[in-house]
């Protein structure tokens, strides 16, 4: 695919994580610079044939403290700014970043811009540090496109260390080695090497005329109850009767089974009846949920449960935030579109 960089605008936005971060020379202790400090520590940036502007969220936080404010924040400053920029990149810590990416693949309907979320394993004030790769790769993934102007990537995506992948795809798989995520149920949207190349075939096709659109309300009120062998039923009547609950992202094993307690059976039917909504994502990296396939899940297919095909738990749980937070008492609608993807997040 031949690309054009046409001098696109590219906003960089910072939010902290160790991207943002250097050794304090006295204490060994991480801390944070200034955006403006990070870009001295990247001099190619100014060889770039993009133009960028900078947006810090500050104060920078550790991604373990991103909470769905944060995404609402995000998600509107990508609104607010979209007709300015042709491309968006978000330095992000990597410890929740496939939760923010999936979170703002659904906050933002009809993308036709690229959002690039990246980060790094070392800081970018410290030797070998990989932040300076997956920065200047994702500000170039952001501002290519082709010549008809429109996105090679028009999706929100996870760049880091030679692979690009759509965001609600991604989980974070490696907390050592440069290469941090990966997108096991979806194959990557570009590989950067010598040169970067574009599958563009599998990326989602929006309809260019039709406005951005952002959705930020969401509901917390989700639990995820993983599935083991000697899970008690009190923990899981416990779970399943908190107050307020709308909806369990389940971690079942395999192709979708559970064990086939009754307790189990009829703690989900009850909860079900309760219009909890139960979603059902297999513990397995690799491949999906098919309830039905074995007796060990007919119990969960009985009990209501909505097979999740090969979402990620990060997916999930963003899913049902936006779906809860946008449809409310509509549980017919949510269970509805839990069985569709939405921004490709699932296979069908
Ligand atoms: N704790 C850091 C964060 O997620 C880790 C990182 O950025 O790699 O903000």
């Amino acid at each position: 695919m031949k690309q054009k960089q046409r001098n696109s605008r590219v906003l960089l936005i910072f939010t902290g994580g160790t991207i943002s971060m250097t050794e304090d020379i006295h204490t060994h202790a991480l801390v944070p610079l200034s955006y403006e400090r990070m870009l001295q520590l990247v001099p190619e940036i100014n060889k770039l044939d993009v133009a960028i502007s900078t947006l810090p969220f500050t104060p920078f936080i550790d991604s373990s403290d991103v909470e769905p404010l944060f995404w609402t924040k995000l998600a509107t400053a990508i609104y607010d700014n979209y007709a300015e920029y042709d491309g968006f990149v978000v330095l992000h810590g990597t410890d929740t970043m496939a939760y923010s990416a999936s979170a703002l693949s659904f906050m933002l309907g009809n993308l036709a811009k690229p959002v690039v979320f990246t980060g790094s394993q070392i800081p970018i004030g410290m030797m070998r540090s990989d932040a300076r790769e997956n920065l200047l790769t994702a500000i170039e993934i952001a501002a290519a496109y082709d010549e008809h102007g429109r996105a090679l990537i028009p999706e929100v995506t996870i760049f880091f260390e030679d692979s690009l992948m759509r965001g609600n795809r991604t989980t974070k798989k490696n907390s050592e080695q440069f290469a941090a995520f990966r997108s096991y149920n979806y194959p990557r949207l570009a590989q950067a090497g010598v040169d970067i190349k574009y599958n563009t075939h599998l990326t989602l096709k929006p309809e260019a005329e039709k406005p951005l659109e952002l959705f930020t309300k969401t509901d917390s009120n989700i639990a995820v109850l993983r599935l083991f062998p000697g899970m008690s039923q009190s923990i899981v009547n416990a779970i399943l009767n908190i107050k307020g609950l709308r909806a369990v992202v389940l971690e079942t094993y395999g192709s979708g089974n559970a064990p086939s307690h009754k307790w189990l059976h009829d703690a989900l039917k009850q909860a079900n009846a309760k219009n909890i909504i139960l979603l059902s994502k297999t513990q397995c990296p690799v491949g999906r949920v098919a309830m039905g396939r074995y007796q060990a899940s007919l119990n969960l297919l009985d009990a209501g449960v909505i097979a999740g095909s090969d979402i990620t738990t990060e997916a999930a749980v963003t899913k049902l935030m936006y779906l809860i937070g946008h449809y409310g008492d509509d549980v017919a609608t949510i269970k509805q579109r839990l069985t569709q993807p939405i921004r490709g997040e699932m296979t069908v």
